[in-house]
């Protein structure tokens, strides 16, 4: 395929495209149960996608590599991308599976559990990435998780660290024995506390914790990094810093937390395109007031904040 574009992007994201289906129901069912529920409804997810929605609702020049079903859903997760000025060129679709798709289940809490399937977004692979290149080697930020084969996000991570374009990785969902060149590939390895954990194989369930698991993250060779901690913001890490900067959010009733992990990343690629020389821990702090308005909203992209919404102070 002959890429038609020659734009530069401020965000290129190589991630995946899920459609969500929603319920909500008072508590989240036992094995072999079956509950009712009080709603249900149909989203876009996907940590690819979410993350790249959230940077372009901030107002930087965004485009999605991913690949979904030639189906109903993936017609209309592109019409979304579109409607979110997200650039598409890049969207593949493919007739050999279905656009991915994830059941998720809300209770009153806030609380989620999640099954996925990857779908079309395992097909992206290393010819696309090479197609696009001209794309990835003119972004300011390239942003890859782990809903995609890993092999594709890896060398996704490669191409942007040859052309000096910076990286951000989400390694999420998790693996255990995380090849440890994604390391050497990451200027940012971001990641929430389950992460950190099954990571590093110890607790993180505190700020302490996070610190200690920031510092065994780092050792690995990434440029920085940063975990998630739900209510209590996150901790900063950076090669230059002996320790780790514990920055709070801000305090929010949750009403779905669900892709808020996913606001943070979308906002943080956000800052380093438009703001590339400041502290990193200024940024976090930005990104946490972002994920904080998404998390007292419900939905996934239907809660992230646009432009508009947010004060002209996080800008
Ligand atoms: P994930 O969605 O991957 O589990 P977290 O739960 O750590 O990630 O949340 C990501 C970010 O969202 C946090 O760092 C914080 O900025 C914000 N956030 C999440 N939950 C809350 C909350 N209850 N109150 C305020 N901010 C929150």
């Amino acid at each position: 395929m002959k890429i038609m574009t020659e734009e530069a992007f401020d965000v290129v994201v190589v991630g995946s495209c899920m459609t969500d289906l929603v319920s909500q129901a008072p508590r989240l069912p036992k094995a072999g149960e079956t509950i009712h529920g009080h709603r249900f409804f149909i989203g876009f997810g996907g940590k690819g996608a979410n993350q790249c929605i959230q940077a372009a609702r901030m107002g930087v020049k965004t485009t999605m590599i991913c690949k979904v079903g030639k189906d109903f859903f993936g017609d209309n997760y592109i019409q979304n991308f579109k409607d979110n000025d997200v650039h598409t060129e890049f969207v593949r679709q493919t007739s050999e599976a279905a656009t991915g798709a994830a059941s998720i289940t809300v209770n009153d809490a806030g609380e989620n559990a999640i099954v996925i399937v990857a779908g079309a977004n395992m097909l992206l692979g290393k010819d696309e990435l090479q197609e696009v290149l001209p794309a990835i080697r003119r972004a300011k930020v390239l942003v890859c998780q782990l809903e995609i084969n890993s092999q594709t996000s890896f060398q996704a991570l490669q191409m942007a660290r040859e052309n000096k374009v910076k990286t951000i990785f989400n390694p999420a969902p998790a693996i255990p024995d995380l090849d440890s060149g994604f390391y050497k590939v990451s200027d940012v390895f971001c990641c929430n506390e389950s992460e950190a954990e099954l990571l590093t194989g110890s607790p993180v369930s505190n700020v302490d914790e996070a610190h200690g698991a920031a510092q065994e993250l780092l050792q690995r060779g990434c440029g920085a990094v940063i975990i998630t901690l739900g209510p209590q913001g996150c901790v900063v890490l950076t090669a230059k810093a002996s320790t780790a900067t514990h920055v709070p959010a801000p305090v929010v009733t949750p009403v779905d937390t669900t892709g808020a992990g996913d606001s943070f990343i979308g906002a943080l690629a956000f800052y380093m395109a438009r703001h590339p020389a400041m502290p990193l821990e200024e940024m976090a702090g930005r990104a946490n007031r972002v994920a904080a308005l998404s998390v007292g909203a419900a939905g996934t992209q239907t809660s992230f904040p646009f432009r508009r919404d947010l004060p002209d102070e996080l800008f």
